[in-house]
């Protein structure tokens, strides 16, 4: 079968190949025949090397698609069922499902280390433990989580990474609160869901940072009350808050110096929401001054800082009411033939989601 294929870490271009073999099915698994994936940033990051991975490995951890295999012993999984795929299934029995924290759960995450993938003799990874970029996935049966029959694919996918992620940013991480302002730095797909999220609380101000001009105006018609360039953000926190800072800022980026940027525009007892993936050479730095007197709130986000399962209802939920658009954070759709269209669009900042559709 047909999957994109990186061979070594800081490799910027994938290989389609023709000859992959998705591997490891039995008891507890399932069989996916993926449909649609959305090419989310951390991919690129994996493939950089900012993200741990091991290679060779196929990208990709954000999709969706059909149960064609059902391995013994899972219940609640057909053939025919139609799925998301959720990278960092919660097992719902260790100290932190226990807590109702299952998205700290790190059962699933000895997946990373396991090979889902063979070519030849040779073993190859998924990333995150999936691999999205191919046309057929062998995973845990928590990791395919059953979807209504009025969800498309392509949204589903997104569902299952960067809408998750955003949205539970702004509902779970940082509760924002009805009348309050909010900056979000970084506005790709994430970003504009954070940006959502933040709308669905009823956040009086949303200002939306970005350098690209074309996600600063996707930004506004996605919820933001103002979209401005990094360098007209000190301006702008002057002028809405008063010199302030603002209620919340998200840094949907992944860099110190972003999430710097963040903390420095967060008024005294504000909450600086860090959403983007960053790498672990990358030290954030504050000193023990402003941290005891200026009483901000750090608030780390991952995977929509809540209960994974009990997200993905909720997106769904307002989606359906209307109340969030996702169909149009898909920019740009290609082939898995195309996939490397899919990382220039990314890199270059002029697509908030590419879905690839197998
Ligand atoms: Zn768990
Ligand atoms: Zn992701």
């Amino acid at each position: 079968m047909r999957a994109a294929l990186q061979s070594e870490i800081g490799q910027d271009k994938l290989e389609v190949v023709d000859d992959m073999q998705a591997v490891g099915f039995g008891p507890g698994k399932v069989r996916i025949r993926i449909r649609a994936t959305g090419l989310c940033h951390s991919d690129l990051s994996a493939m950089s090397g900012v993200l741990p991975q091991p290679a060779p490995f196929v990208p990709g951890h954000e999709g969706s698609g059909v149960i064609t295999d059902v391995g013994d012993g899972v219940t609640g999984h057909a053939v025919g069922d139609r799925v998301l795929v959720c990278w960092l299934p919660p097992c719902g029995h260790c100290p932190s499902c226990r807590r109702g924290q299952g998205h700290l759960c790190l059962e699933a995450f000895g997946n990373v280390a396991t090979p889902n993938f063979k070519r030849g003799d040779g073993d190859v990874f998924g990333f995150a433990g999936t691999g999205t970029f191919s046309e057929e996935m062998v995973v845990p049966a928590a990791c395919a989580v059953p979807i209504p029959d009025d969800l498309p694919f392509d949204i589903a996918a997104l569902i299952g990474c960067g809408v998750t992620t955003g949205l539970g940013a702004a509902v779970n991480t940082a509760e924002v609160q009805a009348g309050s302002s909010v900056a979000v730095i970084g506005c790709g797909g994430v970003g504009i869901s954070v940006i959502q999220g933040a709308k669905v609380q009823g956040a009086a101000q949303i200002i939306a940072v970005d350098p690209v001009e074309s996600r600063r105006e996707a930004a506004l018609r996605f919820g933001a009350t103002e979209a401005v360039s990094p360098e007209e953000f000190a301006d702008a926190k002057n002028r809405i808050t008063a010199g302030e800072g603002f209620d919340y800022v998200f840094e949907v980026v992944g860099t110190s110096a972003t999430a710097q940027k963040a903390y420095e525009m967060t008024r005294r007892g504000g909450s600086v929401v860090v959403v983007g993936a960053g790498a672990l050479d990358d030290n954030f730095q504050v000193n023990m001054f402003s941290l005891f007197f200026d009483e901000k709130k750090i608030l780390p986000s991952m995977y929509g800082g809540g209960d994974v399962l009990r997200s993905y209802e909720r997106t769904i939920a307002l989606w359906r009411a209307g109340r969030i658009d996702l169909a149009n954070l898909i920019t740009h759709r290609v082939s898995l033939a195309e996939v490397n269209d899919a990382l220039d669009q990314m890199r270059t900042g002029v697509a908030l989601r590419t879905c690839i559709e197998l």
